[in-house]
C-alpha cells in the first residue's frame, strides 16, 4: 500500500484571481506531489510501511535516523490541511461556533487577524502559519519547514502555508500580500467550524 496525492477539494483555477491556476499546477501538481512521491520510496522496506499518513508522522516525529520520512509525511499533511483551509470566496469575517470562539480567546477578530498575520509574517524562511485549540483554547502559532501542531498535543483549525512556493508566483516577494489575501479572500471558514466541533466532540468523549 502507497500514498496517492489527493485531488484540489475545488478546480484548479478555483482560487483565480487571488491565486493562479499557475500557482496551484505547480504546487499541488509539483510540490504536493513529490512529497508523496519520495516518501513512497522512503517507506519501501521499512518498518513503518503500511501505516496511517498520521502514524508514520507520529513515529518519526524527533527520530533523527527518520528525518526524511517526517518532512515528507508531515508535508502531505500540511498541504492537504492547507488546501481545505482554503475556499473559493472565502474569507472576511468568521461566523458560527468559530467566530464566537475567536472573540472569547483573543478578545476580537481584529486581534486574532493581527496575531495570524504576524506570525505567517515573522516566520524566517520556510514553515506554517496556524490556528490551533489547546487546551481547549485558540491560539495562534507557526511551525518552521515541514513541522506541524498536531504531535505537540495541539488540534489544527486552520493552516497558511508561508513557504516561498505557495506565494511567490503570484506575490513575488510580498508575503504580507499574500497573507492579507488568505484572510480577506480565501479563508475557509466552514472547514475550521468542523475542525472546532470535531475537537469539541473528541475533548467530550
Ligand atoms: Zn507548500
Amino acid at each position: 500500500m502507497s500514498f496517492s496525492l489527493p485531488d484540489l477539494p475545488y478546480a484548479i483555477d478555483a482560487l483565480e484571481p487571488h491565486i493562479s491556476k499557475q500557482t496551484l499546477e505547480f504546487h499541488h501538481g509539483k510540490h504536493h506531489n513529490a512529497y508523496v512521491t519520495n516518501l513512497n520510496k522512503l517507506l519501501e522496506g521499512s518498518d513503518l510501511a503500511g501505516k496511517s499518513l498520521e502514524e508514520v508522522i507520529e513515529a518519526s516525529a524527533g527520530d533523527n535516523a527518520k528525518v526524511g520520512i517526517f518532512n515528507n509525511a508531515a508535508q502531505i499533511w500540511n498541504h492537504t490541511f492547507y488546501w481545505h483551509s482554503m475556499a473559493p470566496s472565502g474569507g472576511g469575517a468568521p461566523s458560527g461556533a468559530i467566530a464566537e470562539k475567536i472573540t472569547a480567546d483573543f478578545g476580537s477578530f481584529e486581534a486574532f487577524a493581527d496575531e495570524f498575520k504576524q506570525a505567517g509574517a515573522t516566520q524566517f524562511g520556510s514553515g506554517w502559519a496556524w490556528l490551533v485549540l489547546e487546551g481547549g483554547k485558540l491560539k495562534v502559532t507557526k511551525t518552521a519547514n515541514a513541522d506541524l501542531p498536531f504531535t505537540k498535543g495541539q488540534t489544527p483549525i486552520l493552516t497558511m502555508d508561508v513557504w516561498e512556493h505557495a506565494y511567490y508566483l503570484d506575490f513575488q516577494n510580498r508575503r504580507p500580500d499574500y497573507i492579507s489575501t488568505f484572510l480577506d479572500k480565501l479563508v475557509n471558514w466552514e472547514f475550521a467550524n468542523e475542525n472546532l466541533k470535531n475537537a469539541s466532540t473528541q475533548a467530550a468523549a
